[in-house]
């Protein structure tokens, strides 16, 4: 090929790439098998890592590399005063007057006496300046392209989930939800992941509680799953099967707690012991459309839930994550909820090996011990109110 031609082809992907999802333009390439050709490196190489398939399944995993060095959690990089040890604030959060100031950091200048704190990650699962180089199966990988937030979800590093209270709870939503919306309008964002991980079990050694946002240019397997599966029995059925669920688990043993719009329970299939998940009563498929009035009923269910789990199990370590609906057009539909893996063992090679889950303790005996706690931490919290 000449050079002029490579040229025009480099410039020619270079436009193509600011306009479509990665995943397209990836299977655009196959189709035209034009990866051979041009050994998949159109961009300067950059240094991120990579998103590889498994072999024969749709397993995804992302080589991290952590080129800059990690600042060790027990300096306290989340802390006030130790701001420069992150990224500098998109969005910090400062009460005053009885008002919330949305503010940010300037070159050298932060933010002080904040309350919620949002900036990019430090050490970034997927980076903007991922490299772009793909190759195909058995050796499949794309770049592990996208943003990673942290939004810190208390200034104090003794707060947990389970402790900050239902306004700052409030206060962390809706930050999540405005960052949620500006990231669906960036490129190569198809899907937006936010996650939290309590405890050093739960692969979390930082103290303070934060939450991240981690995109991608794919649909995560297991969003996709639930939205084929749910988008079958809606075909099916013509029904929504986390709408019939609710009816299913509303007062029944598996029930944890209530409130207006929202309930949780322990999944007839959890998949370990005080699995539960918080769902809202309406169908609804998306986090960043709904009202504050919702955000402060499901504040105050996570709270309480949360508050009832740590009684429940002492220094108990957890994943909480929130499953939402891929945002794009024409992407199929779940119910949005969230749902919280306690980790109480290690896993077994009949988990790891099959996928087949063992759990000891029935879902209806973690729901009774979980709601008796959880309603107990509603109270306390309505009377605080
Ligand atoms: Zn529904
Ligand atoms: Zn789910």
């Amino acid at each position: 090929m000449t050079i002029l031609s490579y040229n025009f082809f480099y410039v020619y992907m270079n436009i193509l790439f600011s306009y479509l999802p990665l995943s397209k333009i990836h299977l655009f390439l196959i189709n035209l098998d034009l990866r051979k050709h041009f050994n998949m490196r159109f961009l300067p190489l950059r240094t991120m890592g990579d998103m590889r398939k498994d072999y024969v399944s749709e397993r995804f995993m992302i080589i991290s590399k952590k080129d800059d060095k990690v600042i060790d959690p027990k300096k306290m990089p989340f802390a006030p005063g130790n701001e420069s040890m992150t990224n500098p604030s998109v969005l910090s959060l400062v009460a005053k007057d009885g008002m919330l100031q949305r503010l940010q950091d300037n070159d050298d200048e932060y933010v002080k006496n904040w309350t919620i704190r949002v900036f990019e990650s430090k050490n970034p699962v997927v980076s903007i300046n991922a490299e772009n180089s793909y190759s195909d199966k058995p050796h499949y990988s794309e770049p592990a392209y996208g943003y990673h937030y942290v939004v810190v979800a208390s200034p104090k590093p003794k707060d947990t989930f389970a402790t900050i209270d239902p306004e700052q709870w409030a206060n962390v939503l809706v930050v999540v939800q405005d960052r949620l919306r500006w990231l669906y309008t960036q490129k190569g964002v198809t899907y937006v992941s936010i996650y939290g991980d309590q405890g050093e079990a739960a692969g979390n050694n930082n103290p303070h509680p934060h939450l991240n946002l981690i995109t991608f240019s794919t649909i995560p397997p297991i969003i996709e799953s639930e939205a084929e599966a749910s988008h079958n029995i809606l075909n099916e059925k013509g029904v929504c099967v986390m709408c019939q669920t609710i009816n299913a688990e509303t007062g029944s043993t598996r029930q944890v707690l209530q409130t207006e719009g929202f309930i949780a329970f322990c999944p007839w299939a959890s998949s370990q012991p005080y699995e539960f998940w918080i769902v809202p009563k309406k169908h609804i498929t998306s986090f960043s459309k709904i009202t504050q009035k919702d955000i402060n009923d499901l504040s105050l269910i996570l709270r309480s839930t949360l508050g009832g789990l740590s009684k429940t199990i002492k220094n108990v370590s957890y994943n909480l994550v929130f499953h939402l609906s891929p945002e794009k057009k024409n992407s199929r539909q779940i119910h949005w909820h969230i749902e919280i893996y306690p980790i109480t063992k290690p896993r077994s090679g009949l988990e790891r090996g099959y996928g087949i889950f063992l759990n000891d303790i029935s879902p209806e005996q973690t729901a009774e011990k979980l709601g008796a706690a959880s309603r107990k931490e509603l109270a306390n919290l309505v009377g605080i109110i």
